[in-house]
């Protein structure tokens, strides 16, 4: 086979983004998991509007729909006693709910759009060292060099170690279990609901597949000098102590349990020379606010872009820096958010626990909470802004901004988001008349020019949106955030941030 330009080791969910980003953007790369075959196991349950989005832009929302349930409503409660419910408020986007399906469903949805681009994952395929920074060691003794290689290979990444790049943080010294199972439906539990008991929260949260099927994640830290893997039995136990009362929920099927011993850790550099590092391999926190596997998406799409770029000779190496300068913040961030929740859910203090159930039942009731709670859960507000070249605001500040989500509307008879692609730059001109196709002649040829006027947008309601009544240049990245935002007459300072890309 010849020499790939990109090596995806790890067929997760990040590497199968990182390779189908790549592969949209015209870029073959080899893909390899040491595992004999797929994960069968559900893992992750579910992807955030954001991801959504970025899921669409790729080509396979759709199937994804079809498999999965929005999310609606959770409930914290206290044993038998309700503290608060807290509703989810739909953001204004085109995926506005959590949408909960198993994380083998999008796996194999990735991988069947992969094969439809002609590549295959490589299973039995394991990576054991770097010998020098371009090529890659298996185990089986064979070589592939490759001009980059990118470390998708879960939070043991072997090309973290690979690459000497050091793995800050630790274990939390929780340890919970995990087990998906059946139950007859039960009036008195509907949606996700959390127990917060003196032992540490206890998690039910539906599966998609029907009214009997569950996921719980228990927190088991007390019993872990005695822990054994956990049974049916086991399970039942902690739902009768913990939950509503023995019997009220009774464990027809054990599908599959595991032990999950919390950690938070970060990767010190994103990045070695020509190694990456995306998903799992560069973060691991606990699933609380089901953000695991979306941080490890949403890496693979910033990264797959701007590799495209720089293998395809359209821009410098120095464009792969802001990876890490984007998308590492991000993680601390969501590290600290966990945590905090974390922290929360495990207070083990009497007077602690009243005044957190207090604050609970009191700020739940707000509206303005429960929409910031599911704005923050959307992932939608995550901006790059100041965070690297690649976001310049030109002129007074408005709102979106540089480095921020570009947002969708409507466009004509169509939708901005049908418009923007992930294999090119968009440069949104908000202006009176046809001044798009003057601006069209200045600029690279990749880069799509669109009129967003009274003419071809009559409602207005988009320019609303960007706040650009009195004339804007927006231009919106290949991973639909703005990399440059200026007013009508920031043209120079457009093509200067262009040329710094385009060279
Ligand atoms: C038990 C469990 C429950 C979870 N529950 C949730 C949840 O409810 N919500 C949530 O958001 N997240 C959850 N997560 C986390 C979520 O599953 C991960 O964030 C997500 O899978 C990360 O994807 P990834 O592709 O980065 O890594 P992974 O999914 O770990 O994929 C890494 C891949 O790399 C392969 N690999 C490893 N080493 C090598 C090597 N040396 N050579 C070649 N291939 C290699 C592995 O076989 C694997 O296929 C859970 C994780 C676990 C383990």
């Amino acid at each position: 086979m010849n020499a790939p330009s990109v090596l995806v080791v790890g067929a997760g969910p990040t590497g199968l983004i990182t390779a189908l980003t790549l592969a949209v953007n015209g870029v073959r790369c080899r893909i390899i998991d040491r595992r004999a075959l797929y994960a069968t196991s559900s893992r992750a349950l579910g992807c955030q509007p954001r991801s959504m989005e970025v899921l669409a832009a790729l080509g396979v929302v759709d199937g994804l729909l079809r498999r999965s349930e929005p999310l609606g409503v959770s409930v914290i409660m206290r044993g038998t006693t309700e503290l608060a419910e807290v509703t989810w408020i739909p953001p204004d986007a085109p995926f506005p709910y959590t949408y909960v399906f198993r994380q083998p469903v999008l796996e194999e949805i990735l991988r069947q759009k992969l094969a439809e681009l002609g590549i295959e994952v490589e299973w039995s395929t394991e990576f054991v060292d770097l010998d020098d920074q371009r090529a890659a060691a298996l185990s089986d003794g064979r070589r592939v060099a490759a001009r980059w290689i990118v470390g998708c290979d879960g939070a043991r990444s072997r090309v973290r170690e690979a690459a000497g790049i050091a793995f800050e943080g630790g274990s939390t010294g929780e340890v919970h279990y995990l087990a998906d199972l059946s139950f007859r439906p039960n009036h008195e539990i509907s949606s996700p609901t959390i127990w917060l008991a003196p032992d540490g929260p206890l998690m039910l949260m539906p599966l998609p597949g029907g009214p009997s099927e569950w996921r719980i994640f228990v927190d088991v830290t007390k019993e872990r000098d005695l822990l054994q893997e956990p049974t049916r039995k086991s399970l039942q136990a902690l739902l009768d102590r913990r939950a509503l009362g023995p019997g009220r929920v009774a464990i027809d099927a054990l599908h599959w349990a595991s032990t999950y011993r919390t950690s938070l850790r970060l990767a010190r550099d994103y990045r070695n020379g020509t190694v990456f590092l995306a998903g799992d391999a560069a973060h691991v926190f606990p699933p609380y606010g089901g953000q695991g596997m979306n941080t490890g998406i949403q890496d693979a799409f910033n990264l797959g872009w701007k590799l495209a770029h720089v293998i395809q000779g359209k821009s410098s190496s120095a464009l792969l820096d802001t990876y890490q300068a984007e998308r590492r913040p991000v993680a601390v961030d969501t590290i600290r958010q966990v945590d905090q929740r974390r922290r929360l859910f495990a207070i083990r203090n009497p007077l602690g626990r009243r005044l957190r159930d207090l604050a609970l039942q009191i700020f739940m009731r707000s509206t303005r909470a429960k929409r910031a709670g599911s704005y923050a859960t959307s992932e939608l507000g995550i901006s790059y802004h100041g965070r690297s070249w690649l976001c310049v605001d030109d002129g007074p500040s408005a709102r979106p901004r540089a480095g921020d989500r570009a947002p969708d509307g409507p466009l004509g008879n169509r939708r901005l988001f049908e418009v923007l692609h992930p294999t090119r730059f968009t440069l949104l001109v908000f202006a009176d008349g046809d001044v798009a196709s003057a601006i069209a002649r200045e600029l690279p040829p990749d880069v799509a020019v669109v009129n967003v006027n009274r003419a071809t947008e009559p409602g207005q309601a988009l320019t609303k949106r960007y706040n650009a009544g009195r004339g804007a240049l927006v231009l919106v990245r290949p991973d639909g955030h703005i990399g440059f935002r200026g007013g009508s007459g920031s043209h120079l300072a457009l093509t200067s941030f262009l040329r710094k890309i385009y060279g």
